[in-house]
């Protein structure tokens, strides 16, 4: 059996031309400049800058402007305040994980729902998980745009999630409960766990565990989503045996280049959505000319 490849860096492809001509439009629009994104960053964590550079690259990709706030910048719990007020301003990021998990709490906290283009704000979430999404984790995101750009049905199939963290488990599976699925959420306490994944119809691997999925953990029709980021001394690998379970499988996302590269075409896709909005906002109080 030859396995679907869910392509990744394909999808972010296509998604990064549209992008490109909302971003024209809107600079060509009344305020005649681009979106920015402020990505806020603080603290000594790789994951954490390699997210920030990888989203600042996004962000000059589709036209949209990065400003890159880190502590050497200023106090960045006071910066929130002046981005919020700052037209120019569409999004803004705090680039997870933070070493001082509180200094991350407090900002995140602080940022306008209407700016969090990562859906990380408890109002964000809250709205999520009443299944009205308003702006949503942008990871969970992109496990929903490698589905829906290979045509793979959502509605009515049996969707196993492993993790249930507030960035990509939960989130995961409450937009795949918002699109009918009939979700099933793993976590370290589950007990027989392959005894789940393999009833799957969907199986989406978010647990930070370096080749947790095995061949005898899958059956042949399932479609697995692969949003591990794992360092190993071989190199970076998902949760997922890729070379084992890829070829008995109907579609697999591969890593690299299955969820990682679409992840910060949904924080940008958001925040031109906050620009686009805010512009709507502006035209319709100068009313018409
Ligand atoms: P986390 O550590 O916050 O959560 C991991 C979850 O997996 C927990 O709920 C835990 O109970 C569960 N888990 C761990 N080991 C398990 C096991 N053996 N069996 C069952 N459940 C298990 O991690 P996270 O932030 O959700 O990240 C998960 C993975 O996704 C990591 O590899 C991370 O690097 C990656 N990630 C990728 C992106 C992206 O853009 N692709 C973004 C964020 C995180």
């Amino acid at each position: 059996m030859t396995s679907r490849l869910l392509d990744g860096r394909d999808v972010a492809s296509h998604l990064r031309r549209d992008l490109q001509h909302r971003v024209e439009r809107l600079a060509d629009g009344d305020t005649g400049a681009a979106p920015q994104l402020a990505i806020l960053r603080s603290g000594s964590s790789e994951v954490s800058a390699l997210y920030a550079s990888s989203l600042e690259r996004a962000a000059r990709s589709v036209g949209v402007e990065p400003l890159a706030l880190t502590d050497d910048t200023g106090p960045l719990v006071e910066s929130i305040e002046r981005l919020n007020d700052d037209p120019r301003v569409a999004g803004i990021v705090v680039a997870q994980p933070l070493t001082d998990l509180d200094l991350g709490r407090r900002l995140v906290e602080r940022i306008d729902p209407a700016k969090d283009v990562d859906g990380a704000t408890p109002a964000n979430a809250g709205w999520l998980a009443r299944g009205e999404p308003a702006f949503v984790p942008a990871t969970a995101l992109a496990v929903i745009a490698l589905l829906e750009a290979y045509g793979i049905p959502v509605a009515g199939q049996r969707a196993v999630i492993i993790g249930r963290s507030a960035v990509v488990g939960r989130p995961v599976a409450s937009l795949l409960l918002a699109r009918d699925a009939t979700v099933v959420v793993c976590h370290r306490a589950t007990q027989h766990l392959a005894r789940e994944t393999r009833r799957a119809d969907l199986l989406i691997a978010a647990a930070g565990s370096p080749g947790l999925v095995q061949p005898e953990m899958v059956n042949g029709s399932v479609v697995v989503v692969d949003c591990g980021i794992n360092s190993t001394p071989t190199g970076i690998v998902g949760d997922v045996d890729f070379a084992t379970v890829a070829p008995v499988v109907r579609a697999i996302s591969p890593v690299p280049g299955g969820v990682g590269p679409v992840t910060p075409m949904m924080v940008l896709r958001q925040t031109v959505e906050a620009a686009e909005r805010a512009a709507e906002r502006a035209a319709g109080r100068a009313g018409p000319g």
